[in-house]
């Protein structure tokens, strides 16, 4: 059997890039995709030749069914899927406009539907996939200050369980992983200059730090990989405690 091939939205920064990381160690070929050359270009110097790149932005639906095309043009096959990359903003509620909702929902939920559409449709012609979806403890819990994300990221989670439902039967497995405050980019942008909300945050973490974006790459590789065959449609919170912490 070849390698197995990975496309990983996002995979040049953050949690993404560590996704791509821990695949391209353990011998799978990952397709990273962003919209930043140049750091894709970073991205794949530190990872070596199981790395490709596509610069493309997500949110550009009517080029999706081409780039997935191309992909299986020219591996044959996608054998995973991690829908990582995902935009935030922290604004109250009132404040938010139509349009600033609209933008996050198309990045963080309809472009991840067109794309796992797409992929999906050649890991059913073959009876194998695993996807895995990137939700938030913004569906877990009810956290101020990102009302459009946390709608994003609670409907992934039910696009998890009805595509799980539709799709396991045909081989293909769709998860999700919730992971807690790891340190990133992301988070340091919604928790520095705001020392209240890390508190709060630190507080009711039971391991009482930020994860890092590695612990959130064990867990996509255990849901990639053949030691998961049995597990679908669930939400994998790497979080620390932080949503079941008091
Ligand atoms: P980063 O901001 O570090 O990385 C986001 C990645 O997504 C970047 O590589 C970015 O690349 C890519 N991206 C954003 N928009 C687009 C687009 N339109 N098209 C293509 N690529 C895009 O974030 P994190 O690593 O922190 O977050 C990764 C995921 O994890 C997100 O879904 C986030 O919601 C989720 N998450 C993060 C948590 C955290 O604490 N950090 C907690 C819970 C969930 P480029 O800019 O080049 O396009």
């Amino acid at each position: 059997m070849g390698k197995k091939i990975a496309i990983v939205t996002g995979g040049s920064s953050g949690i993404g890039f560590a996704i791509a990381k821990k695949f391209t160690e353990q011998n799978i070929h990952t397709i990273i995709i962003g919209r930043n050359k140049q750091s894709l270009d970073e991205a794949v110097s530190c990872l070596g030749t199981n790395c490709e790149t596509i610069a493309f932005d997500i949110t550009n639906l009517g080029g999706i069914p081409d780039v997935i095309k191309a992909i299986v043009k020219k591996h044959g096959n996608i054998d995973v899927l991690v829908n990582n990359a995902g935009i935030n903003m922290k604004k109250p509620a009132l404040e938010v406009t139509d349009q600033e909702f609209q933008q996050i929902l198309l990045t963080n939920l309809t472009s991840v539907f067109a794309i796992t559409r797409e992929v999906a449709k050649n890991m059913v012609a073959k009876k194998s996939g695993s996807i895995i979806n990137i939700s938030s403890m913004a569906a877990q819990y009810g956290l101020p200050g990102v009302v459009a994300y946390a709608a994003s990221k609670t409907a992934i989670e039910g696009v998890t369980r009805t595509l799980a439902v539709e799709l396991s039967p045909q081989g293909v497995r769709v998860n999700c992983i919730a992971p807690g405050f790891i340190a990133t980019k992301m988070s340091a942008t919604a928790l520095n200059g705001d020392p209240e909300r890390k508190q709060k945050v630190l507080s009711r973490t039971p391991m009482g730090r930020l994860g890092d974006p590695q612990d959130v790459a064990n867990a996509a590789y255990f849901l990639a990989s053949d030691d998961s065959t049995f597990i679908t449609g669930t939400v994998v919170a790497v979080d620390g405690g932080n949503s079941i912490g008091f």
